[in-house]
């Protein structure tokens, strides 16, 4: 058995900050998606761990890295997971520093997925090796994982590695998972379920200084909006209130034509333990009701673009006791228990039942903005907290 004091003594801050920062320079912006090099590095990384590594790769271009250290017994699988894809970097000159660079300056690493979450692949691949070194062995099995499309939630990325990707390269299943995303050494367990509608309404076209001839499709299209809104908002004690925003609405021609079309988009976000049948069942009664009160309102179209259900960890979980005691060995303080507004990658594992949390060195506030940074002593505290819960959830023999 190898004590926590000797494989945090292992940990080399040196090499993860220049690892974190050499990410950084293996752009990997998505949309298009461009993982050559982020996957080479990452690919490289695990094989000098040692690891068993497999490309799960469901469309070409989209290479998930996965690798895999087989405990002694194999009773159970923890992985530790960050995404390899970052948002594009914006117009150049809001940053102070190239987005690209990896620049470091007043103890932070600067640039386009510092925080999210290049600091993470870089924590997790930093935290095996000095676990390896400090020369504890162990009987759990451990999957690290880099997947893609996370940032444009599709399919190839988490998906594709739970649905198909494990079970095709013989690996096994994980019991629990970790994900490194922005959460600034809290933990993040509790997550928002969206449903997002695009609806047409149509109407008909009048002169628009005669409009009893017409029906204006933008009004009733008010209408509809106006009931839609009238869905009961409920409270959650960690991801707040659920909410409704019309982000998006078009219609008419001109000015003194009666407008014969408009379309909106609608964004429902609710929080944990609903599910989006609520939200789904709530739309067709509102648009019952508003044909049976007004036959001329013709809802032409009503698609669901984005369903996700909530989803949460109960604070209780033992990943969750882990973790909060881990974050507290190494900082000193205890995490707070907390909620976010998508929950990413792990949608995909606590839906399928794996439980999982989020937890990283970034901060949300500069992720996906100009600036985005890493402070170096999270990094390397988020590094030490993966190594610590290696030891715990795949135990020593
Ligand atoms: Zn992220």
């Amino acid at each position: 058995m190898v004590d926590k004091a000797e494989v945090l003594s292992k940990l080399d801050e040196r090499g993860l900050i220049e690892l974190t920062r050499k990410l950084v320079r293996a752009p990997s912006v998505n949309p298009p998606g461009r993982y050559e090099e982020v996957s080479g590095i990452m690919r490289e990384e695990f094989e000098k761990l040692g690891l068993k590594v497999s490309i799960m790769e469901g469309e070409p271009g989209r290479p998930n890295v996965i690798g895999l250290l087989e405990g002694s017994e194999g009773k159970r699988t923890y992985m530790i997971s960050g995404h390899m894809d970052v948002v594009p970097e914006g117009d150049p000159s809001a940053w102070r520093y190239p987005p690209f660079g990896g620049e470091v300056h007043d103890g932070k690493i600067w640039g386009r997925g510092s925080a999210d979450m290049k600091c993470a692949l870089a924590g997790e691949i930093c935290a095996l090796k000095a676990v390896l070194e400090a020369g504890a062995e162990l009987k759990g099995n451990l999957l690290l994982g880099a997947t893609v499309d996370d940032e444009t939630a599709g399919p190839m990325g988490m998906k594709y590695v739970l649905e198909r990707g494990l079970r095709a390269a013989g690996f096994p299943r994980p019991d629990m998972v970790l994900v490194g995303e922005i959460s600034d050494m809290d933990i993040v367990g509790s997550f928002k379920g969206r449903v997002w509608y695009r609806v047409r309404v149509r109407g008909r076209t009048a002169h628009g200084g005669a409009p009893q001839f017409g029906i204006n499709a933008i009004e009733k299209a008010i209408a509809l909006i106006n009931e839609m809104k009238k869905m009961e908002l409920r409270d959650h004690p960690l991801v707040g209130r659920d909410t409704i925003n019309l982000g998006r609405i078009e219609g008419g021609t001109k000015v003194n034509i009666v407008p014969e079309l408009c379309t909106f988009e609608l964004d429902v976000r609710i929080g944990p333990p609903q599910s989006t049948q609520r939200v789904k069942d709530y739309v067709e009664s509102a648009v019952r009701r508003m044909r049976a009160i007004d036959p001329e309102l013709n809802v032409e179209e009503l698609t669901v673009t984005e369903d996700r259900d909530p989803l949460e960890v109960p604070e209780g979980h033992e990943l969750v006791e882990i973790i909060k005691r881990d974050v507290k060995e190494v900082t000193g303080r205890t995490p707070a228990f907390r909620g976010s507004l998508s929950s990413g990658d792990l949608y995909y594992c606590i839906k399928s039942g794996i439980p999982g949390i989020w937890l990283g060195a970034g901060k949300l506030e500069v992720a996906h903005a100009p600036n985005e940074y890493v402070e170096i002593d999270k990094l390397v505290s988020a590094s030490k907290v993966y190594a610590l819960s290696i030891l715990d959830v795949c135990e020593q023999k």
